[in-house]
């Protein structure tokens, strides 16, 4: 087996591999999946990015026959060979090779099987990330993350938006939660942000339509299987819109994503073996006091004005399957920022996306009034002073405006039909996990 491993450029993926290039030679690298031997042939499966093909070497070829001993599985290997055309083979072809390469070796055993075939708990995979993403189906979710925000940008530009990038090293809290992370900032405390909320705000008073795609960073105390403490969010701010407005984008928004999905990720989807209906517009849309009136019904102990908790919506879940819209919150439990309506301040100009059990998304009609914001602050028991640097920007002129926020790991977990958080980010970070 050649020793240089320094050159090790390839003509093909394996996806490019076909009976069509029958009789070409071809140089392809990647993975040894599986080494198998039968009678006087032994085959390899090599894998890459892409997918998988068969490479065949024939006891006729003496040298590369006994070399194939030598590999192990995940060594990284360089193979140049000529692609034959064969129906038994899984791409309706084979690669017969005149040399191959070992690039890198890797350890025997492993410590997790990337072919699935043992089972490992979740941990385990988590611990040894890098090698069970290589497991088919873990790629997909992946490609399919990579996908769905594809289709936001592509979705969003198209409707006029403009992507920006807000800071998340701030001074002090956007909302007022106790979840925020401090770091040590020079000689002073700063934090980490928990939502481009104030700053997406400001912008829409400059660009109207703005949108960006970041990390928020959450200290979430409790343990559950739809927190991160670094989550992804998709966060939306349209000046002259309400809520009205921003629910259409976000259903619209929704039914273009699952829709590229179903269409670009059809391969991704069966090795998770999930089917992905499309959500029918528009989406059901339930008050929040409607659904406290059913949950009441189903027994559930919740009076009006209380959050609804995890147990109340896995309840909700059982009937209410797809993505449905629960709106007209009371203003006490949502953030400062919401206006409250008109008639009724007691409720507000909110909304949550739902699907099934889970939230993907809260969003409202902003308030874009100075007095009535400083107002709020002080009701919620908030130091207007501390947000000066927000409150001075609506004196120069800021329009009304509505936004959202959408949560990117839970809308993939949504997509690949995924039961936890974890399994939708790479690396995941919660209270427990701060490596790998
Ligand atoms: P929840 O009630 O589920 O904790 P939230 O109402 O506190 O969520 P928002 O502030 O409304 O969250 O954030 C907007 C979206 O970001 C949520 O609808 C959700 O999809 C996502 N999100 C919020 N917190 C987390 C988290 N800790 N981990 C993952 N996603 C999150
Ligand atoms: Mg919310």
């Amino acid at each position: 087996m050649a020793d240089d491993a320094y050159d090790t450029r390839k003509t093909h993926f394996t996806s490019d591999i076909g009976p069509e290039l029958d009789g070409e030679v071809v140089v392809l690298a990647g993975w040894v999946e599986s080494i198998r031997k039968l009678g006087g042939i032994k085959f390899i499966i090599l894998r890459d990015k892409e997918g998988r093909s068969q490479i065949t070497v024939p006891k006729s070829n003496p040298k590369i026959f006994d070399e194939v001993d030598n590999l192990g599985k995940e060594y990284v290997i360089w193979l140049r060979g000529t692609v034959r055309k064969i129906e038994k083979a899984p791409q309706g072809a084979e690669i017969i090779p005149d040399e191959i390469k070992i690039v890198n070796t890797a350890i025997s055993p492993l410590p997790l099987d990337p072919s699935g075939k043992v089972d490992a708990n979740l941990d385990t995979q988590l611990d040894n990330r890098v090698l069970d993403l290589r497991r088919p189906e873990k790629t997909a979710i992946f490609v399919i993350r990579h996908e769905t925000v594809n289709a936001i940008r592509e979705f969003l530009i198209s409707k006029r938006f403009i992507e920006i990038n807000t800071p998340k090293i701030i001074a002090a809290s956007s909302e007022g939660g106790a979840d925020l992370f401090p770091i040590s900032y020079y000689e002073k405390e700063a934090f980490l942000s928990q939502s481009a909320q104030l700053y997406k705000e400001q912008m829409s008073s400059v660009f109207e339509k703005v949108f960006e795609i970041a990390p928020c960073f959450r200290a979430e105390v409790s343990r559950t299987v739809r927190h991160l403490s670094e989550l992804y969010a998709v966060d939306v701010e349209a000046a002259f819109n309400n809520y009205e407005d921003v629910m259409k984008l976000l259903e619209a928004l929704i039914c273009h994503v699952f829709k590229h999905i179903k269409e670009k990720c059809s391969e991704e989807l069966k090795s998770l073996n999930h089917k992905l209906s499309i959500p029918k517009t528009p989406f059901p849309r339930y008050t929040y006091t409607d659904i406290i009136k059913n949950l009441q019904k189903e027994e559930v102990k919740i009076n009006w004005g209380e959050d609804i908790t995890t147990q109340a919506y896995r309840k909700l879940g059982e009937s209410l399957k797809g993505t449905y819209f629960i709106f007209d919150w009371p203003t006490a439990g949502k953030p400062f920022y919401i206006l409250p309506h008109k008639d009724n301040p007691q409720i507000c100009e909110s909304f949550d996306l739902m699907y099934g059990w889970l939230e993907l998304a809260s969003g409202g009609t902003r308030i874009y009034k100075k007095d009535m914001l400083t107002e709020r602050l002080k009701e919620q028991k908030l130091n207007p002073e501390s947000f000066t640097f927000h409150l001075k920007t609506f004196d120069w002129g800021m329009p009304p405006h509505a936004g959202w926020g959408l949560g990117l790991d839970r809308l993939v977990m949504s997509l690949t039909g995924s039961e936890n958080i974890r399994e939708c980010v790479l690396y995941p970070r919660d209270r427990d996990r701060l490596t790998p």
